[in-house]
């Protein structure tokens, strides 16, 4: 780490640490960013991976917080058209349930309500001659059909701390804070990596963006007294082999009043989420209970033909919600919507606690995070990401396609599925990977499924991986193909490939 005295400390690399990192340094302020793991190794990686309005929130009136998230969808969708992409939505309509105006009513506003220009409006749906009907149970006749986006969230991330570290941030992941405390007009903050070696900086202001560690970190290594405001809540993924071969997805209602998703996941699987359940434990050691692996199974068959069982699961994960704490009564009724705390400023050096948020609005956590550092470090640039992109996306919405043919015709040697998977992960960086490769033994030794010695030593050198585990299950999901996989070559692979950096 630097010896200078940093405008911004920032604790945590799940999305809020890295958006705000990445406006920050966009900005002009000096950032050094923590992260005790790997990057989105908390919360950011174990979410539905939807940029979404979030439907459900309107029952909730949470009009503000829908509005911002509606807009986000195409804003998000052009920084980064490899990792973000539309997607459609079946709703069926069952009796008993919410009544059909109901649905109506919510996706009118659905529709207008976020300056929706570029993805496709609600239609309704006859399930008996749509042939994605012929998936689910007979019975459900009706349905709405509507749009929102997908996202690969751990990738998301990974993307926003390059862009900030291109920017001049400083990344530390394996870096844990341990103390920090007001010194003056700054903070002395005292980090610690995975060998045990402590270090300390100095900076103007201290940003927690610990996500389900927030209080942790205020009442542990800020040592602050201030009012803990987090509710933590888990929720849980289940994956099984694809259940069909329609591009869409369900958004499914249950009988107890919760909603879950049915998505076609990584092109040979479905994903079903999620659960909400209150959570006292460790975030580190969450996982799903059998509890909710029933109330998924359970959900899901009632709803498909085809009866999904225990064995048909190939994954599972969850992670926690780092929800602010309005006192609702259910975990799912409590607010989505992020809050920032700010203390200190004037006198003493700043402190911003944040709460809640989700992937869909962390930009717009960051401007609001941004203008908090303004008034406690000074304005310097004017707010920049609403028209940026982030690496690699600098090409068209409708463009992917195009992306993928132009690699293949450069890259003649690389399977189409290789060349789709790398622009989904890479977009036009792709290219910086191959570079000037002309077959694929240029690439290094071959890992299994593509993954190659040549994308590992990208991803060491550029995006912070420092195990197989981070290459196989956030900068990409290859870890379910997990049985073509080389683990352990690529495992030594990568501890050579990070030796060589140092
Ligand atoms: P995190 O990602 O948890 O990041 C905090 C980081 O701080 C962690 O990486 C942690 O290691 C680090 N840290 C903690 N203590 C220290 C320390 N002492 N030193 C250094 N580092 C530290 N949002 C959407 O928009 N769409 C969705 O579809 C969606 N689905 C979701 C589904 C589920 C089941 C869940 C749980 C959440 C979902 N969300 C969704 C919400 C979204 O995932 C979260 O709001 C977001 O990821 C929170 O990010 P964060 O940066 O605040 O927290």
């Amino acid at each position: 780490m630097s010896e200078q005295v940093f405008d911004i400390f920032i604790v945590g690399g799940g999305i809020n640490g890295c958006g705000i990192a990445r406006d920050a340094a966009g900005r002009g302020y000096s950032v050094c960013l923590a992260e005790m793991n790997d990057l989105a190794s908390g919360t950011s990686s174990a979410s539905t991976k939807l940029i979404h309005g979030g439907l459900r929130y309107l029952e909730h009136y949470e009009f503000r917080l829908v509005r911002e998230a509606l807009q986000e969808r195409e804003v998000l969708w052009a920084m980064a058209p490899h990792i973000i992409w539309p997607l459609r939505f079946i709703l069926p309509h069952h009796n008993g349930l919410r009544p059909a105006w109901l649905l109506r009513l919510g996706l009118f506003l659905y529709d207008h309500i976020g300056g929706r220009k570029r993805l496709p409006a609600t239609t309704v749906r006859d399930l008996r001659e749509d042939p994605i009907g012929t998936v689910l149970k007979p019975g459900n006749a009706k349905a709405f059909e509507y749009s929102d986006c997908w996202v690969d969230d751990a990738r998301l991330v990974v993307l926003t701390a390059r862009d900030a570290a291109d920017r001049g941030a400083e990344i530390h992941t394996r870096t844990r804070l341990r103390s920090a405390h007001r010194n003056g007009n700054h903070w002395d903050i005292t980090t610690e990596d995975q060998a045990g070696i402590t270090q300390t900086v100095r900076a103007r202001m201290l940003v927690n963006a610990a996500g389900p560690w927030v209080s942790d970190v205020l009442s542990g290594q800020i040592g602050g007294n201030e009012n803990h405001d987090v509710r933590l809540v888990k929720g849980s993924h289940i994956v099984v082999r694809k259940l069909y071969d329609d591009p869409r997805c369900f958004f499914f209602q249950n009988a107890d009043g919760r909603i879950f998703f049915s998505i076609p996941y990584q092109g040979e699987f479905t994903l079903i989420g999620t659960t909400d359940q209150d959570f006292d434990g460790d975030p580190a050691s969450v996982s799903i209970s059998e509890d909710e692996i029933a109330y998924l199974l359970d959900a899901s068959n009632q709803y498909f033909k085809d009866t999904i069982r225990r064995d048909d699961i190939v994954w599972t994960y969850s992670g926690v919600r780092p929800l602010y704490d309005d006192g609702a009564t259910k975990a799912q009724e409590a607010t989505r919507d992020y809050v920032l705390k700010h203390t200190g400023g004037k006198d003493s050096p700043a402190l911003l606690n944040v709460f809640g948020g989700k992937l869909t609005t962390y930009r717009r956590l960051a401007e609001s995070a941004l203008k908090h550092v303004e008034s406690a470090l000074g304005r310097r640039q004017p707010e920049w990401t609403a028209n940026s992109t982030l690496p690699g996306g600098a090409f068209p919405v409708d463009g992917f396609e195009a992306e993928v043919a132009s690699l293949q015709t450069q890259y003649s040697f690389l399977t189409p599925q290789t060349a789709h998977r790398l622009v989904r992960a890479y977009g036009k960086l792709a290219h910086t990977i191959l570079g000037a490769a002309s077959s694929v033994e240029d690439m290094g030794p071959d890992f299994g499924f593509g993954l190659t010695g040549a994308e590992v030593h990208y991803l060491v050198e550029h995006e912070w991986a420092r195990c197989a585990e981070d290459i196989l299950w956030r900068r990409s999901k290859l870890g379910l193909h997990g049985d073509e996989i080389n683990v352990v070559a690529l495992d030594a692979y990568v501890q050579q490939a990070v030796g060589a950096l140092s």
